[in-house]
């Protein structure tokens, strides 16, 4: 079974975006990123913020995750980069590359597809 870490970005999540709930909301109907997913059962190990501007503590931080649930015989399989740092981060580029470089499982750039369009648009 796939197991989901999600990386938000710290300024956004469950502030900018109300309790995180559109990745989550995401991942239970398996749409935007997580389409990949239809019909498999997967579960969702973390939401983790990337540990805030400029983004200098996602490695360390990943590397948190995986000391943390290692007593329990968990591992991260898949991680999500969520739209608030691919499409809103000036520092995405170098946090995604670093994100990528050190994972070692897959990293999808894409969670949620919630993305307002046209806010004010009758
Ligand atoms: S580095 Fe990017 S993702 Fe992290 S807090 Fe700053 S703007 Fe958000």
């Amino acid at each position: 079974m796939e197991k989901l870490l999600i990386i938000g970005c710290k300024r956004a999540m469950d502030d900018v975006c109300i309790g995180c709930s559109r990745c989550l909301v995401g991942l239970n109907r398996r749409e935007g990123s997580f389409s990949r997913y239809a019909g498999q059962e997967v579960e969702l190990m973390g939401l983790l913020n990337c540990g805030d501007c400029p983004g200098a503590a996602i490695v360390p931080r990943l590397a948190q995750v995986n000391l943390w649930n290692k007593p329990m015989g968990e591992q991260v399989t898949k991680v999500h980069i969520a739209p608030c740092i691919v499409d809103h981060c000036p520092y995405s580029e170098t946090l995604i590359k670093k994100i990528k470089a050190k994972a070692g499982v897959e990293v999808i750039e894409g969670a949620h597809p919630y993305i307002p369009e046209n806010i004010f648009a009758p």
